[in-house]
């Protein structure tokens, strides 16, 4: 499975925002959007030109795609799905994305950010409903019960992950007991309860050029 390799810092200066891609780091003063407010690259400090609609459009496809962590046939298979749904494609989307398994550990709080939460599925770590889970990607559904194997509990990484979790707010479609390492998804989020700031009309309009 390709993936994305290079440094992450650089694709928030890509974007000219933090994307919270590090964890702690992100809000640190070692945060590289902080130390260096331009583009990476050689050109990254040269005249900027007004972007055009198409321009804008495909910023905030990529900063989706970042924040999410996937690459561009991914991302892209995600929105073909989501269009199919009844509904608005855009948050369609965004509820898709929400729904990964590697965006659920996240969001329960025992990741510091979604590239840690992937590795940690991917190195089996975590079950759903009672099953071995090593595949960030599974859409999980509403019932759906997230826990951390319990061989991994007592290791002292998920030791430190559950004190870091119990200062952390589960968004209100997730119930969490860190005590136990577990989170039901007691419903799909609703629009409003995603706190990505992204346009996800942007990349309806990008998408259906
Ligand atoms: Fe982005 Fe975090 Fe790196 Fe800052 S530290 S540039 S927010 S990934």
């Amino acid at each position: 499975m390709a993936r994305y390799t290079d440094s992450v810092c650089r694709q928030c200066r890509r974007e000219g925002e933090k994307l919270f891609l590090k964890g702690d780091r992100c809000y640190s003063e070692k945060c590289a959007v902080t130390r260096k407010a331009y583009a990476p690259g050689a050109h990254g400090q040269g005249r900027k030109q007004k972007p055009s609609e198409y321009g804008i459009q495909l910023r905030e496809k990529q900063k989706t795609r970042r924040i999410y962590g996937l690459l561009e046939k991914q991302f892209r298979n995600y929105f073909k799905k989501a269009d199919r749904q009844q509904g608005i494609t855009g948050e369609n989307l965004l509820i898709l994305l929400e729904r990964r398994l590697d965006n659920i550990v996240y969001r329960m709080g025992l990741a510091a950010s979604r590239k840690e939460a992937r590795q940690l599925v991917t190195h089996g770590h975590f079950t759903l409903n009672g099953k071995k889970a090593n595949i960030p990607s599974i859409l999980t559904k509403v019932g759906d019960v997230i826990q951390v194997k319990e061989g991994s509990r007592s290791s002292y990484k998920f030791q430190d992950l559950k004190e870091q979790a119990a200062y952390k707010t589960p968004p209100e479609w997730l119930s969490v007991d860190v005590e136990n390492m577990t989170g039901t998804l007691l419903a799909y989020p609703l629009r409003e309860q995603i706190d990505t700031l992204v346009n996800e009309q942007l990349i309806v309009e990008l998408y259906s050029r």
